[in-house]
């Protein structure tokens, strides 16, 4: 087992305030690889103390200092790209060969997007005798979930730092070593002191210390709605800022003239990538009555090509569940399915029948597919966040629309129509952040975040930079 017994405080490795610690657990083995410091309030106080110091530095910087560092961070992510992988492999349970291109290449592409929009700090606007600047908004506490925990960290990180802020980490209990392997990256590259600072530990106790603290001036929160309302209710007695990344349940609509074959396969592999565990993912597929048993067929033929095993098989698509806890999840949520009276015609109860004795301990479960599912059931309305797609049938295209936006949540959406024009007009009427067209993928341009209860802020493209910015207007006599 590793032992990591330090904070990064300051630009140093610093013992913690007590000795309480975190075990990590190999989701695929079952046993614990990992032991963090599970920090305490004193913990927190230094790292926010260390941030506001450096702020004073770090915000006066120009930009392309700032670009500077970045790029020299990308360079280092690149050179420890393996032990990245590896990180992900062991707290995941992520298939190996498939890491790379899931968790680690767009973080690294992302250092050196927000890296050149560093500049972006300098655009001054007049308007007659007003001039508008922007100001970066100063200690920003990340608070982060653990299904995509080097994505999510540099999400914030990348556009914080271009932007002048500083920042205090708080990664998620399951996956923290990604956060650890990035502070050493940042005093490899001499990062100055202060400018990041992690402390490892409970959500519960140190996230509401972080986001009640005097001295910090936003919070951007990724993981549950639940969660994220405990955040918004812990920040607003000091009026921070408050940025929200929340579930998601959404929807694809299929039209009666699109490529089946090709919609639904991208359907599926949407949900069944990363075991499901993907905020975004299109966990409900609406379909046409007409084409419905077809699609049906379909799906449970396609998800039964996914191959579920031991992450380092470079023939395997899915590994276990990131947690047991979320395994449990999982498997009580498709109890439920059966119990509303959906049906399954794929996956199911209990762990892949045909996996090594080895793995027999891990947090595994099986591609599922829920049949004749409508929208009022609890399997159509709740986050799994697993690998469980619910499949429903709609009469015409307002039905479908209505049906897409009936939820609490508005994270992201698809639609796979005859065309790209036909794709549109459907597109335009749905309540989510996204909306995916004809089969595409994510674009590190396009701003990511929710509607509803799915959030308030944008993550990704030139948008993020908002969050890490205050404007200023300097009004001239
Ligand atoms: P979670 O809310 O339980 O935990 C997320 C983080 O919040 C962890 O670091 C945890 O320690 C911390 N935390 C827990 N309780 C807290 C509290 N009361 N105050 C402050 N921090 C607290 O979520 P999870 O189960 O780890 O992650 C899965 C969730 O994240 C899913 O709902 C998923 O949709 C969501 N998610 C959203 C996005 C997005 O961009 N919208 C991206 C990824 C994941």
């Amino acid at each position: 087992m590793k032992i990591i017994d330090k904070l990064f405080i300051n630009g140093a490795w610093q013992s913690p305030a007590n000795d309480n610690v975190l075990q990590v657990i190999n989701p695929t083995s079952g046993d614990v690889f990992l032991q963090v410091p599970n920090s305490t309030e004193e913990d927190v106080n230094e790292a926010v103390a260390a941030a506001k110091n450096a702020f004073m530095h770090w915000s006066t910087t120009t930009p392309s200092m700032r670009a500077d560092y970045m790029n020299r961070i990308a360079d280092a992510m690149e050179q420890k790209y393996d032990e990245l992988i590896e990180a992900h492999v062991n707290s995941m349970g992520c298939p190996r060969h498939l890491t790379g291109l899931y968790h680690v290449d767009t973080p690294i592409e992302a250092m050196r997007y927000y890296a050149n929009l560093a500049t972006t700090m300098d655009s001054v606007e007049h308007k007659g005798s007003v001039i508008i600047t922007k100001e970066p908004v100063g200690v920003c506490a990340f608070i982060n979930p653990w299904n995509y925990p080097l994505h999510q960290l540099i999400g914030k990180v990348a556009p914080a730092l271009a932007a002048g802020c500083t920042i205090v980490a708080k990664p998620a209990e399951q996956t923290p070593e990604l956060d650890f392997i990035m502070a050493q990256i940042f005093e490899d590259i001499g990062l100055p002191a202060g400018v990041f600072n992690l402390v490892s530990g409970e959500g519960t106790a140190l996230g509401a210390i972080l986001c009640a603290h005097k001295d910090v001036d936003m919070v951007s929160f990724t993981g549950s709605t639940r969660a994220g309302i405990q955040v918004a209710q812990a920040a607003a007695p000091s009026v921070k800022r408050v940025c929200q990344e929340l579930g998601g349940k959404s929807a694809f609509i299929i039209t009666e003239d699109a490529d089946l074959a090709s919609a639904v396969r991208y359907g599926v592999e949407d949900v069944m990538a990363n075991t499901g565990q993907t905020c975004n993912a299109l966990t409900r597929m609406l379909i046409p009555q007409s084409r419905y048993q077809e699609a049906l067929s379909l799906a449970a033929s396609i998800a039964n090509e996914q191959i579920v095993g031991d992450p380092n098989n470079d023939q395997i698509t899915m590994g276990p569940m990131a947690s047991f806890k979320q395994k449990q999840s999982v498997q009580n949520y498709i109890q439920l399915g059966i119990d509303e009276g959906a049906k399954v015609i794929c996956g199911g109860l209990g762990a892949p029948t045909n996996l090594a004795e080895h793995l027999k301990k891990g947090a595994f479960v099986r591609p599922t597919i829920f049949a004749g599912v409508t929208n009022t059931m609890r399997i159509a309305r709740e986050e799994i966040f697993g690998p469980v797609l619910c499949i429903m049938a709609y009469d015409d295209i307002d039905s479908a629309i209505d049906i897409a936006n009936d939820s609490d949540f508005g994270l992201s959406s698809a639609v796979f129509a005859k065309d790209e024009a036909a794709a549109m007009r459907i597109a335009k009427r749905i309540k989510a952040g996204q909306c995916y067209l004809q089969g595409a993928f994510f674009s590190l341009e396009a701003p990511f975040g929710g509607y509803k209860q799915s959030g308030n802020g944008r993550e990704w493209g030139e948008q993020s930079m908002h969050e890490y910015i205050e404007t200023k207007a300097i009004i001239c006599a």
